[in-house]
């Protein structure tokens, strides 16, 4: 099953007309689609310049943080695997301990894909420190011994 991206509408300032230009303090309002659960709740972000002015359609608090988060600094967990010397398989799955911000994802997938290490390793091991700079940590998701020869 593949995990849905939240859609991003930006709709037509509530207090202006289409196509009128949008002053500093007008609200505009953006849409999101929760991924939070499968019911999959509109989500919409009135919003004054970056502040939040109100948060609708959510229907439990899970979503309502979404909406905050996806508004101001949208993250998602980064999933992969990077290669691996000595084991019974080549690659070995890694994830990021916690989301990392969303345009920073291709740049990561990109170097990890550069990154080989040695078994052994076990499962929750750092794989990458710091990942690009974001304080978080890149940790394996399973162990891999090293295979007989
Ligand atoms: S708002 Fe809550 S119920 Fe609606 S999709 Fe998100 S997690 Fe599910």
């Amino acid at each position: 099953m593949t995990r849905r991206e939240p859609e991003e509408v930006v709709l037509t300032p509530r207090s202006q007309g289409a196509g009128a230009s949008t002053p500093a303090t007008a609200v505009r309002t953006v849409e999101f689609l929760c991924i939070g659960c499968p019911l999959g709740c509109h989500l919409e972000v009135d919003a004054v310049g970056e502040e939040i002015v109100d948060v609708r359609g959510y229907s439990c608090k899970v979503g309502e943080r979404f909406a905050r988060q996806e508004f101001s600094d949208p993250r998602r967990a980064l999933a992969t695997t990077v290669a691996i010397q000595g084991g019974r398989w080549p690659r070995l799955p890694v994830r990021s301990r916690e989301p990392i911000p969303k345009a920073l994802l291709r740049e990561a997938s990109a170097y990890l894909h550069t990154l080989s290490v040695a078994t052994p390793v076990a499962m929750g091991d750092v794989i990458a420190e710091d990942l690009l700079g974001t304080g978080i940590d890149v940790v394996a998701t399973r162990s891999m011994q090293r295979s007989e020869p």
